[in-house]
C-alpha cells in the first residue's frame, strides 16, 4: 500500500485538449482542503488566459505564475537564444521553489513543450522529479511528454484527440480555451 503522505508525479500529455484544464481541475479540488497549489506556466508566457484571474479568487490556496517569455513555436517571434536564457532562468527559479517545500501541489504547465523545444534538458526535469520533497504532488503537462518523464511518473494520462473545433476552422474560444 502506498504511504498516505507520498506525493504523486502526474503527467497529462497527448494531442487532445484538456491537459491544462485537468491540472486546473485538480487545483480547484485541492483548494477545497485549503492546500497550497502553485501552477508555473512555461512557454506560453504572453498568452492571455482566464485562469490567471480565476486563480486570484482561490488565493492563497491556488496561485499561478508565468515563466519564460512567451510562446515558442518552430518559428519563434523572438530569437531562440532569448527563449533559452529566459527558460534557464525560469528553471533555476522552479528548482528553488520546489526545494522550498512551501507548496502541497506544484503544476509545471507546458513543461513538456519546454523540453520538446530543448529549452530545458529532460534530465533536469527527471532530476527534479527524483529530488522533490516526498510529500509534494508534482503535475507536468504538455504534448509529447519525454519517455524519461513518463517512466519517472506515477500517473500518466494521454488526452487523445477524437475531434477538435479547430478542424472545422473554429478558433480558440474565450472561457473554453483561454
Ligand atoms: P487546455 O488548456 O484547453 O486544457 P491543453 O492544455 O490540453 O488545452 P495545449 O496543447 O496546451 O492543450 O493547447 C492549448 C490550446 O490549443 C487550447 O486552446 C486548445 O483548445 C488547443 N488545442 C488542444 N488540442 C488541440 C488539437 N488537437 N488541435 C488544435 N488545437 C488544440
Ligand atoms: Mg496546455
Amino acid at each position: 500500500m502506498p504511504k498516505a503522505e507520498r506525493g504523486l508525479v502526474i503527467v497529462y500529455t497527448g494531442d487532445g485538449k484538456g491537459k491544462t484544464t485537468a491540472a486546473l481541475g485538480l487545483a480547484l479540488r485541492a483548494a477545497g482542503y485549503k492546500t497550497k497549489t502553485l501552477m508555473l506556466q512555461f512557454v506560453k508566457g504572453t498568452w492571455k488566459s482566464g485562469e490567471l484571474e480565476g486563480a486570484k479568487v482561490l488565493y492563497p490556496n491556488f496561485e499561478i505564475r508565468r515563466m519564460g517569455i512567451g510562446f515558442v513555436t518552430w518559428r519563434p517571434k523572438r530569437p531562440y537564444k532569448e527563449h533559452l536564457e529566459a527558460a534557464q532562468k525560469a528553471w533555476e527559479e522552479t528548482k528553488q521553489i520546489v526545494a522550498s517545500n512551501r507548496y502541497d501541489i506544484i503544476i509545471l504547465d507546458e513543461i513538456n513543450n519546454a523540453t520538446r523545444f530543448n529549452l530545458i534538458p529532460v534530465h533536469e526535469v527527471v532530476n527534479l522529479i527524483k529530488q522533490k520533497p516526498e510529500r509534494l504532488h508534482l503535475v507536468l503537462t504538455g504534448r509529447e511528454a519525454a519517455p524519461e518523464v513518463i517512466e519517472a511518473a506515477d500517473l500518466v494520462t494521454e488526452m487523445k484527440m477524437i475531434k477538435h473545433p479547430f478542424q472545422k476552422g473554429i478558433w480558440a474560444q474565450k472561457w473554453i480555451d483561454f
